[in-house]
Parts: C-alpha cells; structure tokens; sequence
C-alpha cells in the first residue's frame, strides 16, 4: 500500500533537452566518455525539474535511451538493427517505425541496460540531495510490449508474436532481478500494448504473461504496471476502452496499476475501484497529449472525482503516459500542476 495519500508519480519517460535531441542525432561524433557524461548531464535536468515539482516518485526520464543501440533492442542478440521505415512521409506517427528482423535466437547477456540507469539516477539523485527524500523508480517495457517492434521468424522457432514474447520474457524477469539486487525498491513494467490490443485478444492470456515476468520479484520490490493507449508522435491506438480488460486483469499480481484517464475524459472512471480493492491505482491526472496547461484547481477537482471511488492511500496521480512526447517546457509545468493540486486536496483530507 501507499505510503502517503495520493502519492505524486511519472511513467518513465520525461522530454529530452533539445541538446541532447541535438547530440542523439549525432552520436558518432561523440566517444564513450562523451557519451556517458551526455547521459549523466541529461538525468540531472530530468531529476531537477521532477524535484522542482515536488513529486513523491520520480525515474531517470529515459534520457539514456538516445537511439535504437542504447534502447532494449541495442542490448538484444539475434536481432537487426536495420530497420526501414514502411511509411517515410506524411504525418509522424507508429506506421513510419520499422520492425527488427530476428535472425538468431533472443539473448541478452549484457542484461537489457536498465540496472546501469537506475545507478546513475541514483548517482545524480545523491548528487542533488535527494536521496531518501523521494523513491526512485525503474521502467522497462515488459515481454509483450516488446515484441512489438520484432518480425516473426518461424524457422528460428517464433512464429509469431506470442513466441516471440514468450522469448523476451525470461530476459526481462533477468533485468527485473538483477535491479532488485542492485536495491531498486519500485518497478515498473510498461505494457501498454496489452491495453493497445485486448479488444481483441484473449486478456486472461496478458495476465498470465505478465504474472509470470514478475514472479521472481513480487513482494522483494513495489512492482508496477503501466497501461495506455500508445503516445508514439502523441497518437493513441486502438479502441481507447479499458472495460475489455476486466474483470481479468483484476488478477495481475503488481502493487501498482496505472490507467490513462485524462485524454479519455475520465470515461470508466468507476473502474478504478475494482482495481484498488486489491492493489493501489494509479490514475492519468494529466493530459500528456494535450497543450492545455492543467491549473493545479482542475487537478484538485479531477482528484476529487476518483476519490468517489478509492479511498486516498490506494490512489496514485501520474500523467497519463510519460512526458517523452510533450514539450519540456510544457511537460515541467504539468507536473508541477500535479503536485500542486495533490497538495490542494491532500490539505482537506
Ligand atoms: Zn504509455
């Protein structure tokens, strides 16, 4: 549970500066102390404008994750890393990203790079005189979501997108130990294409996957899960319903679930109630899509709401996804919206 009523959080990933977009492009003239010192410079600016806004929980904000080599999929073996996009014009959105051919069996012997973030926010978080003052947490995309982006290979044994899942899936669980070992105390498994794709896939098959991932860390660290509809280009997929995944994923075994709300209006908001009569809820407070800039009052009132239905230690306020694809300068003054109005309501609790 909770430690504190309506704790403040983030979904992973938090806009970079636009030196670093700028450097992300041009990697190769960069060596790997260039390199490393960019990474570090870059967590420094996404912990100090999560501290500047107050929040209980905060993440690296990705920033380490400047291009395919330095993703997930840049710690993988078997796979090719040259992927063309399908679609090269038009509007940007997910259709003009390509997917990896598979050309070896999966393996990740280096780990999939996430241990190594979390010690350089905790580094930068020590630096910064943070530490013990908010919890630091871990992201990584979990199996299913993951295999998204790879082509099925049956000659290799993946068929398709479930063998390929069922492939990633112990060398996520091997990532998730090793950052319980490393004394990461809240993860979270991003899965938001089980949310993307339930409509018409068989959920009970989700929650098996991912309760097997977990299995090893459950009850060592505060496991959590993120659900939405997709951000890629700030563009959802899929019909944008949470109902097709009840009552099954009411048996996913995590501490944490978080749900979009505020780029859906708050529609199955009622939801979130069964969710929480087991598990804290994380609710999307802030509208990571939209450039109306949240007063802390309309957070106060849009808290409020969900205190209808959960009681305020099981209730967690996030953005709706994370912040990668907001402006900076709007994502900083969202989450400083968010705090400001859990502090509003917390005052009359
Ligand atoms: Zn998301």
């Amino acid at each position: 549970m909770n430690q504190c009523p309506l704790r403040t959080s983030v979904i992973g990933s938090y806009p970079f500066p636009a030196w670093l977009e700028h450097a992300s492009q041009h990697l190769d003239r960069f060596g790997s102390e260039d390199r490393s010192e960019l990474q570090s410079d870059a967590v420094t600016c996404a912990v100090k404008d999560q501290l500047a806004a107050g929040l209980d929980v905060i993440t690296d904000g990705e920033q380490s994750r400047l291009d395919f080599n330095l993703s997930f999929y840049g710690y993988l073996q078997g796979i090719d890393l040259e992927s063309a996009s399908p679609r090269r014009w038009g509007p940007p959105a997910h259709d003009q990203r390509g997917r990896h051919a598979v050309v070896a069996p999966l393996q990740a012997p280096r780990g999939l790079g996430a241990v190594e973030e979390y010690r350089r926010l905790e580094t930068v978080s020590r630096e910064l005189g943070a530490a013990g003052r908010v919890t630091l947490k871990a992201s990584i995309p979990g199996p299913y979501t993951l295999s998204g982006r790879l082509l099925p290979n049956a000659d290799l044994g993946y068929p398709d997108r479930w063998a390929l899942t069922e492939a990633l899936l112990p060398l996520v669980r091997q990532e998730l130990e090793a950052l319980v070992a490393a004394g990461c105390r809240e993860i979270s498994v991003d899965e938001p294409s089980m949310s993307c794709y339930g409509y018409r896939e068989e959920v009970r098959r989700f929650v098996d996957l991912f309760n097997r991932t977990v299995e090893t860390v459950t009850g060592k660290t505060r496991v959590c899960m993120h659900l939405c509809f997709g951000n890629y280009k700030a563009r959802a997929i899929g019909p944008r319903q949470i109902a097709p995944l009840f009552p099954a994923f009411l048996d996913m075994h995590c501490d944490e679930m978080h749900v979009e709300m505020a780029s859906r209006e708050f529609s199955e908001l009622e939801l979130i109630a069964q969710v929480a009569r087991h598990r804290d809820v994380a609710v999307g407070i802030v509208d990571v899509k939209s450039y109306y800039i949240e007063t802390p009052e309309d957070i106060a009132a849009r808290v409020r709401r969900c205190l209808e239905y959960v009681p305020a230690d099981r209730l967690v306020l996030a953005p709706d996804c994370g912040l990668s694809q907001t402006a900076r300068w709007a994502a900083r003054r969202k989450l400083q919206a968010l705090c400001a109005g859990a502090a509003l309501v917390r005052k009359t609790l």
